[in-house]
């Protein structure tokens, strides 16, 4: 993986680009084409949330090139050895920007912002898997900046990061399911029933006033929003 970074380093910033790009698109494809398998019934999405999908490729492309120019400047340090931090740096990761996402969005839906920004996310009340795509531009630059910023505090583990970022595009395929894909008894398991499921987020849709977690209900359940 170091190896692969310090590739990254030689390349023209035109490759960088198209490279940065194609994995958010590829990214993309597979949520849309395991929607698709998960869901079991063929759906097609308007010519609209196509387009606003693909400008949010766009900008999630360049908050991508502005991670890879912070680190190249020194501003992010990354980590890249094996050991034990794999997983406290990936806990760390996946508690603090459920913390940050928590925030952000409480104040979107409590605010003038929600009208202004965060509607056109909730014009879907059944979500399907495009509109984990389906944002604001100042939604999606906001949710890379919280990231970004999380970032340049503390040297995390290249291999934590890497986990993140995959299991945050699994909770948000599966918020935007439009089924559940768990059954009940595993939902209630421990450790697993605080965790945002399918329903977690579907019911956010559905009614705004509750569930503004997403990876987990844990801040829901603190402030009385959980349902
Ligand atoms: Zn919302
Ligand atoms: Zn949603």
């Amino acid at each position: 993986m170091p190896s692969a970074l310090n590739y990254l380093l030689h390349l023209p910033v035109l490759s960088l680009w198209l490279i940065f790009f194609f994995e958010n698109v590829m990214i993309t494809a597979m949520v849309l084409l395991s929607g698709r398998l998960l869901h079991q019934a063929p759906y097609s999405y308007p010519a609209r949330e196509w387009g606003i999908c693909m400008l949010t490729n766009i900008l999630n492309t360049i908050v991508t090139y502005a991670g890879f120019w912070m680190w190249k400047n020194n501003i992010i340090h990354i980590a890249a050895n094996i050991s034990w931090m794999i997983i406290t740096d990936f806990l760390i990761l996946f508690l603090a920007m459920d913390l940050f996402m928590f925030i952000f969005h409480y104040i979107i839906h409590k605010t003038f912002l929600f009208k202004m920004v965060h509607q056109l996310h909730h014009q879907s009340v059944d979500p399907s898997p495009i509109d984990l795509f389906v944002l604001h531009p100042i939604e999606t630059i906001a949710f890379g900046g919280l990231w970004l910023i999380l970032l340049t505090l503390y040297p995390f583990n290249i291999y934590a990061m890497i986990i993140y970022l995959v299991i945050n595009v699994i909770f948000g395929m599966i918020g935007h399911l439009g089924i559940e894909p768990l059954p009940g008894k595993i939902r209630s398991l421990p450790v697993i029933k605080y965790l945002g499921t399918s329903t977690f987020h579907h019911n956010h849709h559905q009614d705004v006033e509750y569930n503004f977690g997403f990876y987990t209900s844990i801040w829901d359940r603190l402030l009385k929003t959980y349902k």
